[in-house]
């Protein structure tokens, strides 16, 4: 998963760069950049990269998400559906908005079911938020059919899969608009950062004020732009985008790299009886950060996972109990615990997260474990980390 196994001198060049010239600030100071322009750079190879009419580049993944729901027009008391497997941020970002995160179940893609989504539908759903997942992609194409059949704005989280795609087509591109994060353990990173993409060029215009105040970016003097909405600060620094740069230019290799390493293990987990694989509607658009697989019961996999962990085998996650991307641990948002008062209006609107109870999503994430694919592993590595996972397995019965 993450790009910081292969810092190299690409990023201290792109950095070193930055500061010689002395320009961290994304816009304007023409001359004093010497045709440094990262951020910039980032938006156009981004966009290039992924067959994207527009890329913005922000300051994270979740101001991605907060710029494409304010540039979507989704606000108070909108209703949005989310999954309930996720980074809380997905769920934070629709908050923030005003708007009433609505959940629907995943299915063995790991991502919202679109059958769940259209059963979710009320009178105030404004979008649907769809998240790909640990790399892997949600069954995008049926829900982008939903959404233009109802009416609805499709927004993608791909903030776990730049790189992946469906048939050809890359994640973060069948929505209205899709958000990547560029943190610190993502795929590519740029420390902090996130992109929004779009092919309508109005959201791509509205992206861009909100995103640095209002600003309409006409012009070559800043003091002297036009500011047609009120904003926020979601900007990223040159020195963000410009490791970011450098690591957009490493991404087929690492794809390349991971789907190697994900093939290996997968191909040895293969031949055991009662395990089975997450779903991927085309496997060859995983962008292979993950390797996730569903034992026969809850029970097996606790055991199994509790045996990888005496074995040494790092990276494995048994996201039910033991993380916070499930909603059965977001005791935050059951309480509705903020730093300060949420909006009453907004609380008004809330379902009471703490009865929430979406079996079909309790059954197959028991069962499940995920396995962090790294880029630095060497031959030996795999080799002897795949022993060790065929030792574990040998010795247990699987047969459900
Ligand atoms: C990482 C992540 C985010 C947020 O990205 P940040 O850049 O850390 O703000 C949002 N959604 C998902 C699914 C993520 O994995």
């Amino acid at each position: 998963m993450p790009g910081f196994e292969w810092f190299g001198n690409e990023e201290r060049k792109e950095v070193a760069d930055v500061l010689d010239t002395g320009v961290l600030f994304r816009f304007g100071f023409d001359q004093a950049r010497q045709e440094h322009w990262k951020a910039k750079t980032f938006e156009i190879e981004l966009a290039k990269r992924i067959g994207a009419g527009h890329a913005l580049l922000c300051s994270s993944g979740t101001a991605a998400l907060s710029i494409a729901l304010a540039t979507c027009g989704v606000g108070a008391g909108d209703e949005v559906i989310v999954p309930p497997f996720t980074f809380i941020a997905t769920i934070e970002a629709v908050l923030n908005a005003g708007a009433v995160p609505v959940f629907a179940e995943i299915d063995e893609t790991l991502c919202l079911d679109p059958k769940s989504v259209k059963a979710a539908i009320t009178p105030r759903t404004k979008a649907v938020l769809p998240v790909h997942m640990c790399g892997a992609m949600a069954r995008i194409d049926e829900i982008k059919d939903i959404c233009t059949q109802k009416g609805l704005i499709l927004i993608e989280d791909a903030c776990q899969a730049v790189g992946g795609t469906l048939n050809g087509k890359a994640l973060g591109t069948f929505g209205n608009m899709g958000c990547f994060s560029f943190d610190a353990v993502k795929t590519i990173t740029c420390g902090e950062g996130g992109a929004v993409v779009t092919d309508e060029q109005q959201l791509y215009l509205t992206a861009d004020a909100y995103a640095d105040h209002g600003h309409d970016h006409i012009g070559n003097d800043r003091g002297a732009e036009g500011h047609p909405i009120l904003g926020n600060n979601f900007r990223i620094s040159e020195l963000n985008a410009a490791v970011g740069l450098a690591q957009l230019r490493k991404l087929d290799q690492i794809l390349d790299t991971q789907r190697k390493h994900k093939a290996a293990i997968k191909t040895a987990i293969k031949k055991f009886d009662g395990i089975t694989f997450r779903c991927v509607p085309d496997e060859e658009g995983d962008s292979a950060t993950f390797l996730s697989f569903f034992l026969p019961d809850e029970t097996k996999a606790k055991q199994v996972i509790t045996e990888f962990g005496q074995a040494g085998i790092d990276g494995c996650f048994y996201w039910y109990s033991n993380n916070w991307h499930y909603y059965r641990q977001w005791e935050h948002l059951k309480n509705l615990s903020s730093a300060a008062s949420l909006p009453i209006t907004l609380v008004k609107g809330l379902p009471d997260y703490r009865n929430l109870s979406l079996n079909r999503s309790d059954h197959i994430m028991s069962k499940l474990i995920s396995m962090q694919i790294k880029l630095s592993w060497s031959d030996d590595d795999l080799n002897r980390r795949i022993e060790k996972i065929e030792g574990i397995l040998k010795h247990s019965s699987f047969a459900p």
